[in-house]
């Protein structure tokens, strides 16, 4: 654990109610719920906690402003300069927003104020370019008509998300619903209350129409379930675990068929050839496992590495682990902070337990890390097996799994044999090689020589049971409008 002192302060929390029409409430129950700081295991603050009866209110009013409000209809450039109005003051409170991030989530300041608030205030930008730009098509039919398409908002959008990027989920959420017109009831995650709530606020400065924007600090079985089963809800958002991503669908098919997307996990394929520039693809593996704690849907956790160079690889990636900095997230030299809360830790520690039980080697780290919070030491495992639950199961932690391959076709296969489809990388220098490979594994997204390069332009979503349609980009306008056509006799 890191010992430096701490160069920014956590920030004080302003805000931990309920959002509905515009109004800051009290749970209908008058419960709370604590959230916890994961660096210290104390509670940093009570939030109220909605449940049904909130939720019935929040869709009553995201309903109304989209039944009988502008909203929908008249006013496309008015919701492209609220976007930017509220990417502004955003940015303008991004340090605070940072801090609170790495105070709720446990990841370092340093990387919600360098990764999460960019890409955030970036998301929020680009949709709000596309508000007044939504048009359908002219069609040349058959016969004396006028035929046409209109790109109308989907209605009242749920949406759920998760705790390891919660302002950056946000705005992947808020951001193309708002700009199609849509209103929307945002569920944030119960480990991560604050910034979405915080974001509320911006969002009544900013000058958004009552209704248009409902957020709910509450439980995923309770509060998540009634959103996603409500029937005035017509469209639900999911970002989280594939074992929820299948109960959002049975909910979807039991109530109304509410229109469904789903953003789910993976055990994404890094695969390094031997012919790669070693230094920037051991950097960038790194990368690609320990980010975030190792929390992200996207990690590049099954490491394929070609025969040639495995032992070079798995010595010079040793040890780069070995240097990675744990500690505080207020302290601006470490790199990796605590796990997001005990839950997690402990699915971490027993997929630990299950790599060494199944013959994996474990070549650094394996512990907990300081005495107090959720911390895990960076862990390597080599000699890792195709079969071995650390190579087959999300592990969201910052373990990595080093396995040996021989060939491209053969990477490919294994590549590909696993229910998950959401990214995957390849290192080389040889074209023929990358394209192979962006060509021949199954996942939403390929890297080339490179991780984690988002870009709110450019779509990211699943293959298989890593989800279902996409978000970010033009795509993403896909998930909250509906097409109507319109022929006209002449
Ligand atoms: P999760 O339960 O799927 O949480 C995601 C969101 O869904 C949270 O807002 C959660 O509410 C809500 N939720 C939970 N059960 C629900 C239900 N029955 N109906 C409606 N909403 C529900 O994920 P988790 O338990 O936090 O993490 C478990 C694992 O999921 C992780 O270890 C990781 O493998 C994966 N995960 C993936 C992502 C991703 O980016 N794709 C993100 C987070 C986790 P609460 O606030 O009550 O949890
Ligand atoms: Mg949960």
């Amino acid at each position: 654990m890191s010992a430096t002192a701490t160069a920014v302060k956590p920030p004080k929390v302003r805000q931990t109610r309920i959002l509905i029409n515009n109004e800051w409430c009290d749970a209908a129950s008058g419960k709370t719920f604590p959230t916890i700081n994961p660096a210290t295991g104390d509670v940093i603050a009570q939030v109220a906690e909605a449940d049904k009866e909130d939720v019935d209110r929040a869709v009553k009013a995201a309903r109304t402003a989209f039944d009988s409000g502008k909203w929908p209809r008249t006013m496309p450039s008015r919701r492209g300069w609220l976007l930017n109005k509220l990417a502004d003051l955003i940015e303008t409170n991004k340090e605070e927003l940072a801090a609170l991030e790495a105070l709720d989530n446990g990841k370092p300041f340093k990387d919600a104020i360098n990764a999460d608030l960019p890409l955030t205030v970036a998301c929020y930008r680009y949709y709000a370019g596309w508000a007044d730009k939504l048009h359908g098509k002219t069609i040349p039919i058959n016969g004396p008509y006028f035929c046409y398409t209109r790109h109308e908002p989907v209605g009242v959008a749920g949406q759920i998300i998760p705790w390891n990027f919660p302002l950056l989920m946000q705005a992947w959420k808020l951001a193309p619903a708002l700009a199609c017109g849509c209103t929307t009831v945002l569920k944030a995650a119960e480990q991560t209350p604050l910034s979405a709530l915080r974001v509320g606020e911006l969002i009544l400065e900013a000058g958004f129409p009552p209704g248009v924007v409902n957020i709910l600090p509450g439980y995923g079985p309770t509060a998540g379930q009634a959103l996603a089963r409500h029937m005035g809800v017509d469209k639900v958002a999911f970002t989280g675990s594939t074992e929820v991503g299948h109960l959002i669908m049975k909910y979807s098919a039991e109530s109304n068929l509410k229109r469904v997307t789903l953003e789910l996990g993976g055990k994404s394929p890094n695969i390094v050839f031997a012919d790669a520039n070693m230094d920037e693809a051991i950097e960038g593996s790194h990368f690609a496992l320990f980010f975030n704690q190792g929390q992200c849907c996207c990690a590049g956790s099954r490491l394929y590495v070609e025969e040639k160079c495995y032992d070079e690889f798995v010595s010079k990636s040793v040890d780069r682990a070995k240097q990675r900095k744990v500690g505080d997230p207020f302290d601006a030299s470490i790199e990796q902070g605590p796990q997001v809360d005990q839950d997690q830790f402990n699915k971490v520690m027993s997929y630990i337990e299950a790599g060494k039980k199944d013959g994996a080697k474990l070549m650094t780290g394996g512990g907990r890390s300081g005495s107090k919070g959720y911390f895990v030491e960076p862990t390597v495992f080599a000699d890792v097996q195709d079969n071995m639950r650390i190579a087959q199961e999300e592990i969201f932690g910052p373990v990595m799994s080093i396995i040996k391959f021989k060939d491209t076709a053969d990477v490919i296969k294994r590549a590909n044999a696993n229910m998950y489809g959401l990214a995957a990388a390849v290192w080389t220098k040889d074209i023929s090689k990358a394209h192979a490979i962006a060509n021949g594994v199954r996942a939403g997204t390929v890297w080339v020589n490179c991780y984690d390069v988002f870009d709110a332009a450019a779509p990211f979503g699943g293959y298989k049971q890593s989800g279902l349609g996409r978000e970010l980009g033009e795509y993403g306008l896909q998930n909250y409008t509906e097409v109507k056509t319109v022929t006209v006799k002449l």
